[in-house]
C-alpha cells in the first residue's frame, strides 16, 4: 500500500454511527489541520510552513475557519508575509498585463472573457489553498484505507451494512473509485449493498424531515418527536456533507 492506512480511525468513525463516517473523518482531519496551522505548537512561526503558507493561500472557506479559530496573532502573523508575496505577484500581473483581442460578438454580449491573464490569475488563486491540498491527501489515504479493508475480510462491509450510509457527496467519491479499486465481483457486491444503504437512508432521512413538518401541526404537539428533533442538519448533511450544526472549532491548545 501506498503510505500510511488509517485502518483505526476509520473504524472509529463507522463506529460513531453518524450519518456518515467520511463526514466524521472529514472533521476530524480539517481540526488537525487547523490546529497545524494556528495552533500553539506554532507551525505558523516556522519559515519553511510560512513559506508554502504565502504561496498557496487560503480559500474563502477556510480564512472564515482560521478567523473562527481565534488566534489572531497568528493570523496577522500568516496573513502578513502572504501579503507581502501577494503585492508582488500583482505587481508583476499589472506589469505584464496586455488586454487580449476581444471579438465583436463578445463585446456585443459583453461576455466574460475567460482569456484575461488577471482575471485567470485570480482565479488561481481563489482555487489555491494550503488546508484544502493538505486535506485532499489525508482524505485520499483515508479512501484507500477503505478499499484496503473492503478487500482484506468481511470487516468494512460488515461496518457498511451497520452504518447509516453516507452523505451523497462522500457517496460519490466511493463509487468513483470502486470499479478501479475492486475486481468485478468485488465491485458488484459493494454497488448492491451501497445502493441500497443509500436509497433506504435517503428515504430514513427525507421521512425526519417530513415528519418535523407534522410536529408543527398543533394536533401533532403531544405525539412523539421521533428522529425528527435534528432533521434539518442531518437532512443538509445527507445531501451534502459536513455538520451544519456544529459549533465554530476554535483554538483549545
Ligand atoms: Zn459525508
Ligand atoms: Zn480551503
Amino acid at each position: 500500500m501506498k503510505e500510511t492506512l488509517y485502518t483505526i480511525p476509520l473504524t472509529d468513525a463507522f463506529h460513531a454511527g453518524d450519518e456518515c463516517p467520511f463526514c466524521y473523518v472529514e472533521r476530524d482531519v480539517e481540526q488537525d489541520i487547523l490546529d497545524l496551522v494556528l495552533g500553539s505548537s506554532a507551525s505558523y512561526m516556522e519559515s519553511d510552513m510560512r513559506d508554502i503558507t504565502d504561496r498557496a493561500g487560503f480559500c474563502r472557506t477556510h480564512f472564515k475557519k482560521m478567523f473562527d479559530y481565534g488566534n489572531t496573532l497568528g493570523n496577522a502573523w500568516i496573513l502578513k508575509t502572504h501579503y507581502i508575496r501577494m503585492e508582488k505577484e500583482l505587481a508583476e500581473q499589472i506589469k505584464m498585463y496586455a488586454p487580449g483581442k476581444v471579438s465583436f460578438l463578445n463585446r456585443l454580449k459583453k461576455e466574460e472573457d475567460s482569456s484575461n491573464p488577471i482575471a485567470k490569475w485570480v482565479k488561481e488563486k481563489e482555487d489555491s489553498c494550503y488546508i484544502c491540498t493538505s486535506y485532499k491527501k489525508t482524505y485520499d489515504r483515508y479512501l484507500d484505507t477503505f478499499f484496503f479493508m473492503y478487500k482484506k475480510d468481511g470487516e468494512m462491509k460488515k461496518m457498511i451494512e451497520e452504518s447509516k450510509g453516507f452523505c451523497l457527496h462522500h457517496f460519490g467519491d466511493i463509487c468513483g473509485r470502486m470499479e478501479s479499486e475492486l475486481d468485478e465481483k468485488q465491485a458488484a457486491e459493494l454497488r448492491t449493498l451501497l445502493f441500497a444503504k443509500m436509497e433506504e437512508n435517503l428515504k430514513r432521512v427525507g421521512d425526519d424531515v417530513a415528519w418535523l413538518i407534522e410536529k408543527f401541526d398543533y394536533r401533532n404537539k403531544d405525539a412523539d418527536w421521533k428522529n425528527s428533533k435534528d432533521a434539518i442538519q442531518r437532512g443538509m448533511q445527507k445531501l451534502r456533507g459536513g455538520y451544519p450544526a456544529d459549533p465554530v472549532y476554535q483554538q483549545n491548545k
